[in-house]
């Protein structure tokens, strides 16, 4: 469980990027945190792994403080970042060293993704491709079995078969005790496993809603005429417009997490009028 109450932040104190940032994450669900380049995705992790220090507010995880990076603390997470330097280690080496910090690390499990992944084990990780090496750490990541699980742009560098890869091993690794935060700018690399959208714009939460509640409350649809009653947004596609109206008849439709995304950064934004 992860709790976020009133986190202020800023890299120049004059120049704050969250303001009273308030956010809660479950066991068992995947959470895409979603949002433009620069609006704040990789500094609010950093802040949940206890890498960056608030300038007030606190962050818990399961009630304790990430900051003061205890043992215990250091053992229930593991973030995959987004840019990180690997070793000249082969891979069998680094989960040697690696591993013995995280209780429940399963190595067969590692090197079944890493087969997934086609990794050749014996290469050494300074060798390998940024791809590669991210493939690695997202293994040994899910591999960890660490009650969290954080992943900054883990899709960046990825192919499109390891995008589903990942999509589909990060999806089979969550059960209930489990909470998976995935950060993104590529929104169609997180479509189908996420349980709940959280978009970040500017340093603020701008939408944080279940995919179950966007069902209930929106249809997503294709539609021939936008100005239609009932389409909250629409944008042109080769025969009409992909269109977000209001769900009145309880119609249970597949969620375009692209449109949604793209309808709730825009400018007075009538889906989350909708929510509100
Ligand atoms: P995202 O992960 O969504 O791309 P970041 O959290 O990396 O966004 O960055 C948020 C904002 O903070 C951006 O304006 C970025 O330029 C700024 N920023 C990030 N890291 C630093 C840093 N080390 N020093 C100063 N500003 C930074």
């Amino acid at each position: 469980m992860i709790t976020i109450n009133n986190l202020n932040f800023g890299y120049q104190k004059k120049n704050k990027l969250f303001s009273d940032l308030n956010l809660s994450a479950k066991p068992g669900r995947i959470y895409g945190l979603l949002g433009k380049n620069g609006s704040g995705k990789t500094t609010l992790l950093k802040h949940v792994a206890g890498l960056l220090q608030p300038q007030s507010g606190e962050i818990l995880l399961n009630g304790k403080i990430p900051q003061k990076r205890t043992t215990d603390v250091l053992a229930s997470y593991y973030m995959i970042p987004e840019e990180f330097e690997t070793p000249s280690l082969n891979v069998k080496t680094f989960v040697k060293i690696n591993a013995p910090f995280y209780p429940d690390f399963n190595e067969n499990q590692f090197y079944k993704y890493l087969d997934e992944f086609k990794i050749n084990t014996k290469q050494k990780l300074s060798k390998m491709s940024y791809g590669q090496k991210k493939k690695v750490l997202i293994s040994f990541g899910i591999a960890t079995n660490t009650p969290l699980l954080i992943a900054d742009e883990p899709t960046n560098g990825l192919d499109i078969p390891s995008k589903s890869t990942f999509r589909k091993i990060t999806a089979s690794s969550l059960d209930e005790n489990k909470t998976i935060i995935i950060s993104t700018h590529q929104v169609k690399d997180i479509e189908g496993i996420i349980d709940t959208l959280i978009v970040l714009d500017n340093g603020k939460i701008i939408f944080n809603r279940s995919l179950e509640e966007v069902s209930e409350k929106l249809c997503f649809k294709t539609v021939n005429n936008p100005e239609k009653n009932n389409v909250l947004y629409a944008e042109r596609n080769l025969t009409g417009y992909d269109a977000i109206l209001k769900n009145t008849e309880k119609e249970y439709t597949r969620i375009n997490l692209e449109l949604l995304f793209n309808s709730v950064i825009e400018s007075n934004s009538k889906i989350i009028n909708e929510f509100n």
